[in-house]
């Protein structure tokens, strides 16, 4: 068997391609590196490979005509085609290894590289520098990432065995019919499943929090078209407003003003409006909501310190205090939702939190420290221990534009999205 390694800004991908014998692994492994040779000296029968290569026309070409030729041999090659043709983008430079052990400091380091090739002198340093702050996270806490390209189930494969994460019950007292998406699916949740995850969590789960959380992102669904189970959203009712997209892309609200509400000026620019949403909640959910899709990501060691947490997402406990979150506005838009967990490593300074996440969802970006670990020795609703993890958390905290809340509270709110609609020049309508 022989692993093909391909590194790339856009997307990385790794493909496993094996022959019925060893004769035929080995002449496989050699076809696949034809499209790669960058110069053949014949008076030396000695080949040129570049590690580094661009996804130009012609390479496409090269790998299409290697793949129509051995892909009976292998049908997984097929995949080659799609990753050069669509996956990445025209004339991006990737990376590419064979049968390579590479670490993810490399990997790391790959990927910086790559992504200074093509940008400009700015967008070079930030990626160096983004890159020094993650290995130094890297000596503290294992990462994980889970994404679109993930395509995991996390947790016992085997429904017999299963015990749900969140309840602790298992079959026949709970069954495990529905595929449990570990972030709803109506936030663009493809890819990221958890196995042990009882129908009855699910179902509690969908019905509540997670509703609450949903309840953010009624306007920016339907705006970027995040993909849920029956399609693209088109419209949204709210305590005050309706919210439609039309087919050819053209947003329309209407406004509903309440009693003793003084009328708009629609001359007025910018137009400031605040659409409040129906459904009313505690701002505690947000938080909770957040640590249910982290603590479904979680392998059993980790787990295992979370017990009050455990409780506290089930409802069997209830928690006043909790860690501050802090929540970013994207520039751009995630289709689909990301999670990038921070396990603390058992030799690592025991003043961090054991747990921290940083969760995508189509314009925010959240990140929020598990909160009630057993192996945490601090308490990180204290402002001083927050202080200190958030500035060591410098991949995050070095960008400026955190808003960083208290979200404990317990009384129902209405989540409002507020709107500045500025006219736009010579715009007569
Ligand atoms: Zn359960």
């Amino acid at each position: 068997m022989s692993r093909f390694l391909f590194l790339a800004k856009t997307k990385s991908f790794e493909i496993k391609v094996e022959g019925a014998d060893e004769k035929e692994n080995t002449m496989i492994k050699y076809w696949l590196l034809t499209p790669f040779v960058t110069s053949i000296d014949k008076t030396k029968s000695e080949v040129q490979i570049e590690c580094f290569q661009k996804n130009s026309r012609e390479l496409q070409e090269k790998v299409r005509v290697l793949v129509n030729n051995i892909q009976n041999l292998n049908p997984r090659i097929l995949r080659l085609i799609d990753y050069f043709e669509k996956e990445l983008k025209q004339d991006e430079w990737f990376f590419w290894a064979v049968d390579e052990d590479i670490t993810q400091e490399e990997k790391d380091n790959i990927l910086t590289y790559l992504i200074s090739i093509d940008s400009d002198n700015k967008q070079k340093e930030q990626a160096y520098l983004a890159n020094i702050k993650l290995q130094k996270l890297r000596k503290e806490y294992n990462i994980c990432f889970y994404g679109e390209n993930t395509h995991v189930r996390i947790g016992e494969p085997d429904k017999l065995k299963r015990i749900c994460r969140y309840c602790s019950r298992s079959m026949p007292e709970v069954s495990f019919k529905k595929d449990a998406h570990t972030i709803s699916e109506a936030l663009g949740n493809k890819s990221i499943k958890t196995n042990d995850e009882c129908d009855n969590c699910n179902q509690l789960f969908g019905d509540s929090i997670e509703q609450d959380f949903l309840s953010l992102f009624n306007i920016s669904r339907v705006f970027f078209g995040i993909k849920n189970k029956t399609g693209y959203p088109h419209k949204v009712n709210g305590d005050n407003y309706s919210f439609k997209k039309t087919d050819n892309g053209n947003i329309s609200i209407n406004y509903y003003m309440k009693e003793g509400e003084q009328a708009l000026n629609p001359d007025h620019s910018p137009l400031n409006i605040s659409l409040i949403s129906h459904r009313a909640f505690p701002e505690q959910n947000i938080y909770k909501a957040l640590c249910k899709y982290v603590f479904g990501v979680l392998d059993d060691v980790t787990l295992k310190s979370f017990e009050r947490t455990r409780k506290w997402l089930i409802g069997m406990n209830s928690e006043t205090s909790l860690p501050k979150l802090a929540r970013f506005d994207h520039p751009d838009v995630k289709k689909h939702p990301t999670i990038m967990v921070f396990i603390r490593k058992d030799e690592s300074t025991k003043d961090l939190p054991h747990v921290v996440a940083e969760v995508r969802i189509i314009n925010i970006s959240f990140v929020v420290i598990l909160p009630f670990s057993n192996k945490d020795i601090h308490n990180f609703c204290d402002n001083d221990n927050y202080d200190r993890f958030w500035k060591f958390f410098d991949i995050f905290s070095s960008v400026p534009g955190w808003q960083i809340s208290d979200c404990s509270k317990l009384e129902p709110m209405h989540p409002i999205v507020k709107l500045n609609i500025a006219k736009r020049e010579n715009d007569e309508s």
